[in-house]
């Protein structure tokens, strides 16, 4: 099969397609034929080499894939040859024709979800469901600030919010990621490179409370401004950060306010289970629509890596084998 392999960290160009064995599933395990592989952010950190968690070298990138079950190893039981599936993280690397994954690794794909949608589910649907329930305890009626809407994990979030009965405040850098935020349910949507005027409006639009949870998808930039937009109790889950930032810790305890860090890395398997069925009844009763702004053949892995880094964000990049 074709895979893109990296041999050497480093930028987008050390990504190369080449031929590799086909993957063959052992005991409990599933091989995946990869209709669509979603590119993430931490795809581009870990090429790079400069991240915390290095893969082994050389490998396959990719967490995301969607597609139709080739082959399933003994002991498996929950999916059969033919299924669709979009899978949540894998063994193999999800650039590549096929996929080799663990039987809890694999999940229904609704018929009405196409398989680059498919693709774009795992990690940023995973990662919004993480910190809006499971981290933020976002409620029903509070107010949830989504602090980066336009991309991934913000549209995620944004669908989720909704469909939990909160209000959502969003924001996007450009007109296009603004509208798409307000199509996925936003109920006020503004600007975040007109800092610090739209933290006025935050509080305009809360009568001056604040707003319960913030989905921070930029906490270098944005923590210390977060922290004094915060109603009383209220929570800022840290999802992406690229650097360091200043704050002032009084602004926390004034409000009884709480800075929560998540990582899906440290997702137990009982949480990942409960957050895929939570996605799947998401995906079948079409609250969640995840949204495809780009797609690339599997070549141009190294492109799509350039493309995610750049501002002006509008829903997932997903590559096609
Ligand atoms: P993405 O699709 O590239 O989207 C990036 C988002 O950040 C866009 O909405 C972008 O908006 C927004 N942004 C840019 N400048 C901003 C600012 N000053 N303030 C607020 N938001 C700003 O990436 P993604 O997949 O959604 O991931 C978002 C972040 O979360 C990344 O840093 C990623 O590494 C991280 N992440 C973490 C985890 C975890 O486990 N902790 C999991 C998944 C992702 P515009 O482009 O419209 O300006």
């Amino acid at each position: 099969m074709k895979a893109i392999r990296v041999h050497q960290t480093g930028g987008p160009e050390v990504m190369r397609l080449e031929d590799v064995p086909d993957p063959r599933p052992e005991r409990g395990q599933v091989v995946v034929r990869v209709r669509a592989a979603g590119v993430n952010p931490v795809d581009t950190y870990l090429r790079s080499g400069l991240y915390p968690i290095k893969a082994p070298l050389p490998y396959t990138p990719g967490l995301d894939a969607a597609g139709t079950v080739e082959a399933v190893g003994d002991g498996v039981s929950r999916v059969r040859a033919g299924d669709r599936v979009y899978t949540g993280w894998n063994l193999s690397g999800a650039y590549a024709d096929l996929v080799l994954c663990t039987e809890a690794q694999v999940h229904p794909l609704p018929g009405s979800i196409t398989f680059q949608q498919g693709a774009a589910v795992n990690t940023p649907y995973a990662t919004a469901f993480r910190a809006l329930h499971q981290r933020g305890r976002a409620l029903p009626g509070e107010t949830v600030l989504v602090h980066g809407a336009s991309g991934g994990v913000g549209v995620a979030a944004v669908q989720l919010a909704r469909a939990a009965g909160l209000r959502i405040i969003a924001t996007a850098g450009t007109a296009k990621g603004r509208d798409l935020a307000g199509e996925q349910g936003a109920h006020h949507v503004l600007d975040h490179r007109k800092a610090p005027d739209y933290f006025r409006t935050i509080a305009e639009l809360t009568g001056g409370r604040g707003v319960d949870v913030i989905l921070e998808m930029l906490a270098n930039v944005n923590l210390g401004m977060d922290l004094k937009a915060l109603a009383p109790g209220g929570r800022v889950v840290v999802i992406g950060s690229r650097g360091t930032v200043e704050i002032d810790p009084r602004d926390t305890m004034g409000r009884d306010a709480a800075i929560l860090g998540m990582s899906l890395y440290n997702l137990g398997a009982a949480d990942a289970a409960c957050i895929h069925a939570a996605l799947v009844a998401g995906l079948e009763n079409g609250t969640l629509r995840p949204i495809v702004g780009r797609e690339l053949p599997l070549r141009d892995a190294p492109r799509a890596h350039a493309l995610i880094m750049e501002p002006g964000s509008f829903g997932k990049i997903v590559l096609i084998p």
